[in-house]
């Protein structure tokens, strides 16, 4: 096996379950040690980043909060665990009009899916700048480059990422610290299982036909991105053939922003 990534340490936020998780296990195959953050059950996502033989720490940091998300860094400092690489994928979505978008919904969308990229940051680049490398990836969506209705804060966070990812990368583009976002359309994990399950009960259809529907709305490959395929794009972006990728908003998306 490869191990292009021994001796690294990346911090990836909402990696209890879906991308997360699958960018995770990406990482620690080629040898990182993985921080471990998100809601829910942790000790699965653990166990399976420790078969791979690297360390998995975990903190159940609300990164809708900058406080928790300083608590975080001193964790992984105090664990002797310093961020080399940082994939900023924690995320949630809510859909409504704009006149119905309830405030706090907004308010933390905006809070998770974005401001939480800009603590994670502003507290790893410090120490990528000591030892001059570093990896910033953030997990934008097709969202981020294009809209739907119904997704106000999801889709401003989301294009909000986007600029987020170049402004980091201009800031770094003399050094060996890289950043760059990940831009997935459909991909089948618990975040898109409630907008299907919503979409089949609303409408009196099986989740089979609404997954068909939901498919052929936006992503002509008529397939989902799978969370071991984004792993991979995540390992490319931190090997050395990505040196010189800067600030890029990469689309993996089965066509969704080629129309
Ligand atoms: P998911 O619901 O499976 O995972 C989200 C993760 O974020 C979970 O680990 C959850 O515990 C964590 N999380 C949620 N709120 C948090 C908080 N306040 N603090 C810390 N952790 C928190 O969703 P997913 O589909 O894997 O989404 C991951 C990322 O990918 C999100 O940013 C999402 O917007 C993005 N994305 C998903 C899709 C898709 O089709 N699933 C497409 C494009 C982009």
């Amino acid at each position: 096996m490869s191990q292009l990534l021994k001796g690294k340490t990346a911090l990836v936020t909402g990696s209890t379950s879906g991308i997360g998780l699958g960018i995770a296990i990406g990482l620690a195959k080629q040898g990182a040690n993985i921080v471990l953050n998100g809601f829910g059950d942790h000790h699965v996502a653990q166990t399976q980043i420790e078969q791979l033989g690297v360390q998995a720490l975990y903190h159940g940091a609300d990164v809708s909060k900058a406080k928790d998300i300083e608590d975080l860094f001193g964790f992984a400092e105090s664990n002797h665990a310093n961020i080399d690489i940082l994939v900023n994928n924690a995320g949630i979505q809510y859909v409504a009009n704009i006149e119905d978008f309830p405030v706090e919904r907004w308010d933390s969308i905006i809070a998770i899916n974005l401001s939480s990229a800009f603590h994670t940051s502003r507290l790893a680049l410090p120490y990528m700048k000591k030892k001059n490398w570093g990896r910033i990836i953030n997990i934008a969506s097709a969202h981020g480059l294009v809209a739907s209705a119904q997704k106000a804060a999801y889709v401003a966070a989301k294009h909000g990422i986007v600029g987020l990812t170049k402004v980091t990368a201009l800031e770094n583009a003399t050094s060996g610290i890289t950043c760059n976002a990940i831009c997935p359309g459909w991909v089948l994990t618990p975040l898109v299982q409630k907008q299907l399950d919503d979409k089949a009960k609303a409408q009196g259809i099986s989740n089979e036909k609404a997954t068909e529907q939901l498919l052929s709305e936006k992503e002509p490959s008529l397939q989902f991105t799978t969370p071991e395929e984004i792993g991979e794009l995540a390992v490319f972006l931190c090997s050395p053939a990505a040196n010189n990728v800067r600030g890029v908003a990469w689309a993996m998306d089965g066509g969704w922003t080629a129309q």
